[in-house]
């Protein structure tokens, strides 16, 4: 009967990898947690079971403009949905309430925030209720980003109507299913289904940054007329890409929890009806958007960690056709996610979790073998070799990095654990600098022992072993570089270390330019960063701020 109801209401075939059995479950009236990947077909596995049982089934969504899609689609396939959102018209509210005392209703769509209303539990609980699905049950953790306060009041819900719930997210992590196992569920545990995180249609690649304007502008290029993502780290970042790719004849749009929520749902709407457009945009663009053809997604900074990787990749190719997706990664990146936590005002336990989530991603970003193995291993599933990642296309040639990275090692405790790659390369290839020499650093035994190897190796180097987390930037001596538990048994020679061998392609040389500020009125920085801006533009090159103390603005 629930096929017979596939093909008739919604025109599919047959289901999804795991969704037959939640069905199933979610039907039989049994409290279910379902995590699945971003695009594995969620919304079915509780509007079907709604169908098969009596009375109403309440959905609690967070997003008002995802809920009347979802309303819009429903009815046209013939079923009886509705929505209590803030943007109902009265007539809408009343066709609903309508539905509700007639028991004509069988789902109704409601954000939490009504949830905050005495009146909404005994309207209910008169109206038949008998269900509860919670769709991005993840809100209601305080661990992620997107958490809801209002989703608390869900687990009330639950108890004053004594009915069976569901709950849906594509978070995959441990201590986000906790909390939702806690706050929902009064810590009883639901039927679990982790199902199916490969999405085989997804191709997978990284890239270590070399010249990341241009790496990014050519990916782009490449794949203009397909509708994609760009993710920056920064809201200024999205603003100067899309300005880029305009120039570049590239129809793009930019997206940042900066800009007002009406310019955000515009540009939601845009993308959504637009094929060919590019959307440049910080993390905050993300669970509003429901288009099953977008064809790429790009990082064009690392994220934060392998759980957000995973969701942001997973907006692409919903509708299992092909799918690309690309990473850039850099020293600069890794410093800046790490003292994102380190600055952060998390416990100390959860900053050392944070910290090994960010240590899942760069342990893929190096990985030497197929990616997607990588990263269903993460997600606890084994699988062969894809054939679908930038890694199994082209496998990379590794070597015995045990003994360079010793060097690099014992040259990073020899300086004290004080200073920055750039010092520790200068050592290590004996580079007499300035600061080398003030330092007495040229009479290290350390001084001049890699010099065989030539600089860009040394940063191929240096990154891999930020990525393996040998090494970490320490805030507390201004991003100067230690040594970790992790490298201990390499320094014992307990362990060896293999690494890529993928160079920076190649190193260019950077052209410095002084520049004299002399507007006393005119705020240094914004004079700098115009500067900056015109120096692009006319050399089509990435052009960057840098102050006396390193600082750097793009
Ligand atoms: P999720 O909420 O898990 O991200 P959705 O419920 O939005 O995913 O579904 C993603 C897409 O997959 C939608 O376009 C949906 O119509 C489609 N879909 C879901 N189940 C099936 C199925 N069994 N067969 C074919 N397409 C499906
Ligand atoms: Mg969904
Ligand atoms: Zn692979």
């Amino acid at each position: 009967m629930p096929a017979d109801l596939l093909r008739e209401v919604w025109g599919f075939d047959g289901f999804r990898p795991g969704q037959g059995e939640i069905v199933e479950a979610v039907a039989g009236g049994r409290d279910v947690l379902a995590i699945m990947p971003t695009g594995g077909g969620k919304s079915l596995c509780y509007q079907l079971p709604a169908l098969m049982r009596d009375g109403v089934t309440v959905v609690i969504s967070p997003l008002i403009a995802l809920m009347r899609d979802q309303v819009r689609s429903l009815r046209e396939a013939g079923v009886a949905a509705g929505a209590l959102t803030s943007g109902n018209t009265d007539a809408e509210t009343d066709a609903v309430l309508d539905g509700l005392r007639e028991g004509t209703l069988k789902i109704l769509y409601m954000a939490p925030e009504r949830l905050a209303s005495g009146a909404t539990v005994p309207l209910l609980k008169r109206a038949g209720v008998t269900a509860i699905a919670v769709d991005e049950a993840h809100c209601v953790s305080q661990w992620g980003h997107d958490f809801r306060p209002d989703y608390l009041r869900v687990g009330e819900l639950r108890r004053a109507l004594g009915v069976p719930l569901a709950a849906f997210t594509a978070t995959a992590d441990a201590e986000t299913r906790d909390d939702i196992v806690a706050r929902l569920f009064d810590g009883r545990a639901p039927q679990s289904f982790l199902r199916g995180f490969d999405r085989p249609n997804i191709h997978l690649a990284f890239q270590p940054k070399d010249g990341p304007r241009r790496q990014i502008m050519d990916y782009a290029a490449a794949r203009r007329g397909q509708s994609g993502i760009i993710y920056c780290a920064t809201r200024a970042k999205t603003e100067t890409l899309q300005a880029a790719l305009n120039a570049a004849g590239i129809p793009a749009v930019a997206y940042h929890g900066g800009m007002e929520a009406e310019a955000r749902r515009a540009v939601e709407a845009r993308f959504q009806r637009e094929d060919g457009l590019v959307v440049t945009a910080t993390v905050a663009f993300g669970m509003g958007i429901d288009k099953p053809d977008i064809r790429w997604v790009a990082h064009a900074d690392l994220p934060k960690s392998i759980e957000s990787y995973y969701q942001e990749i997973g907006r692409a190719g919903r509708d299992g056709a092909p799918a690309e997706t690309l990473t850039l990664y850099g020293p600069d990146d890794i410093r800046l996610r790490r003292s994102q936590v380190d600055e952060g005002l998390a416990p100390a336990d959860r900053k050392e979790a944070d910290h090994a989530r960010l240590n899942a991603l760069l342990g893929l970003a190096e990985a030497t073998a197929c990616r997607r193995q990588h990263l269903l291993a993460y997600f606890g599933e084994t699988a062969e070799p894809c054939g679908n990642c930038d890694l199994c296309d082209t496998p990379p040639e590794t070597f015995d990095a045990t003994q360079p990275v010793r060097m690099a090692l014992s040259a990073i405790l020899r300086t004290g654990e004080w200073f920055g790659q750039g010092h520790i390369i200068d050592v290590l290839t004996g580079t007499a600098t300035d600061k080398v020499t003030q330092r007495g650093h040229d009479r290290l035994p350390t001084f001049g022992v890699g010099k065989d190897t030539p600089r860009p190796q040394w940063q191929a180097i240096l990154r891999q072993m930020l990525g393996r987390d040998l090494i970490r930037p320490d805030p507390e001596r201004h991003g100067g570089l230690r040594i970790t538990a992790a490298a201990h048994p390499v320094l014992r020679g307990g362990e060896n270390i293999t690494l890529r061998r993928d160079l920076i392609a190649r190193a260019r040389p950077a052209t410095v330019v002084r520049t004299q500020v002399d507007d006393e009125d005119a705020p240094l920085l914004s004079a700098l960063k115009a500067k900056r801006r015109a120096l692009a533009e006319a050399q089509r090159v990435p052009a960057y701020v840098i102050f006396p103390d390193r600082t750097l603005i793009e």
